[in-house]
């Protein structure tokens, strides 16, 4: 039996030590250390937290990294389950002596409890929770970005004094949003100090809000928020259908804005297409500054990867970073992963970088999706079967409407998904000077930023150029 539970120890200690490894050690000592093994068989493993509040921090924030490191101590996956070791406690204490001691060590348990529960806020949401890598200064700028960028300068060098409040940036996964935010919690610190800036998931900010209904403490949750000079929610679109937590932060949000705090929120989508969500919210955001992030071109993911490659100080071949570029179109996170893994995997292998690690780990990466390599020419096919123009009318000097029109799509989508030179683009459409092909990626990326239907249209032809190309 000790033989058993020394094993455990020893492979609890193992994981401590693994995830140690994994994760900011502010994050490491106020979370996981306080944890504990229960037990533990072939199919499941049960961690005991000291209260319900730190139990579900867990769940929300620290699951999936423990999962993994189970399957790198135990070889295996195992079903995790995390357990709330009060009511343990409480029978311990109570088989160990009067009830009138185990009361007061309860009480004071709970008080403690109620401690931690505010000092989150301080520690875990105010400016010490900043990732201290997402400021302006590693933001690469891009048309893409640009607007976004622009205005979230200004909210950070005058929050409340803009006509953007609220500001909300919207776009899809991995563009940026997360970053563009802290960086305005950073410079607006930088410029003051003494402002109190609070950076919240709309998730936190539901788990810290049930928690203080469970605890009788809503005046202190709603206080600590309401301290807030600057207000920064991320993701909010996790509040869709959770009307209770949308009505405390309507309250919230409507006393900051009345007293001139600035509150900045991202979203993966537009607040019209944010379903479940009341509409008087939706109206108060759209009463301030709405932003997009879309996905970045080709220059801009060049730009990116090089950015990354200087603060990680990796030396990369341009041609490497060309590689991932073209092949990595869609998301940030996924471009910046694709580098990570490159250089994981040159020094575990011992070997260069080269185009053809960088192949062999997109190839992986991308799965089923093939590495691409584009032609103009299947561009080219997509793009005139859309507009229903001939090739010889693309060759030609005509200035029809369509055609034309065609032409700059076909320049575009060939500098943006296959990088090409503008020289290599100009001479294979009709021997025409890149100037001119620059002018045309210009339009056009200028018009899908405009024109949500004409950037539907480009989606379509891109997801037809996909099919010819798998
Ligand atoms: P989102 O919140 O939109 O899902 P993140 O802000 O988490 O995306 O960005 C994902 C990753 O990509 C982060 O590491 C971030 O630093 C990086 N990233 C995104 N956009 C840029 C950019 N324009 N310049 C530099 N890094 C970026
Ligand atoms: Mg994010």
């Amino acid at each position: 039996m000790d033989k058993v539970q020394s094993a455990l120890e020893k492979k609890w200690d193992d994981l401590l030590n693994n995830l140690q490894r994994k994760m900011p050690s502010h994050s490491y000592t106020s979370w996981v250390l306080p944890l504990n093994i229960v037990d533990c068989n072939d199919f499941s493993i049960r961690i005991s937290a000291p209260s319900r509040f730190h139990s579900e921090y867990i769940e929300m924030h620290f699951k999936d990294l423990i999962r993994s490191g189970v399957r790198d101590i135990f070889g295996k996956d195992l079903t995790l389950q995390i357990i709330t070791d009060q009511n343990t406690r409480k029978t311990e204490i109570l088989e160990s002596g009067s009830s009138h001691i185990s009361d007061r060590i309860l009480q004071k348990e709970e008080h403690a409890e109620k401690e931690n529960f505010q000092q989150t806020y301080y520690v875990e949401d105010r400016y010490s929770q900043l990732n201290s890598r997402y400021t302006f200064e590693t933001f690469v700028e891009g048309p893409h970005n640009q607007f976004a960028k622009v205005a979230s300068r200004a909210v950070s060098e005058a929050p409340g004094n803009t006509a953007f409040n609220p500001l909300l940036i919207y776009g899809g996964t991995g563009l940026g949003k997360t970053h563009l935010l802290q960086a305005i919690g950073h410079y607006a610190r930088m410029q003051n100090p003494n402002r109190r800036v609070i950076y919240v998931s709309s998730e936190k900010f539901m788990i810290d809000f049930i928690t203080a209904i469970r605890n009788n403490r809503l005046n202190e949750f709603g206080n600590l928020y309401r301290k807030a000079d600057l207000l920064l929610v991320d993701d909010i679109q996790f509040l869709e259908s959770r009307e209770g937590t949308q009505e405390q932060f309507f309250h919230t949000f409507n006393d900051l804005y009345q007293r001139g705090k600035q509150i900045v929120i991202t979203s993966d989508r537009t607040p019209k297409e944010l379903k479940g969500v009341e509409e008087r919210l939706i109206s108060r955001f759209l009463s301030g500054l709405t932003v997009d992030i879309q996905p970045p071109d080709f220059e801009s993911r060049i730009a990116i990867l090089q950015k990354k490659a200087t603060i990680d100080q990796l030396t990369i071949p341009p041609e490497v970073i060309e590689f991932v570029a073209q092949n990595i179109t869609t998301n940030v996170r996924e471009l910046e992963g694709a580098m990570t893994r490159i250089f994981a995997y040159s020094s575990l292998a011992h070997t260069d970088v080269t185009i053809n690690l960088a192949k062999k780990v997109i190839k992986d990466m991308l799965g089923v999706r093939k590495t691409r390599h584009i032609s103009i020419d299947i561009i080219q096919a997509a793009v005139s079967e859309f507009y229903k123009v001939t090739e010889n009318e693309l060759m030609s000097k005509g200035r029809k409407k369509e055609v034309a029109l065609a032409r700059q799509v076909i320049m575009f989508l060939s500098r943006e998904i296959s990088g090409m030179s503008l020289k290599t683009i100009g001479l294979r459409l009709g021997r025409r000077d890149h100037t001119t092909v620059m002018h045309a990626c210009n339009v056009i990326g200028r018009k899908i930023r405009e024109n949500k239907s004409f950037a539907k249209e480009i989606d379509a032809i891109k997801h037809q150029i996909d099919l010819a190309s798998s």
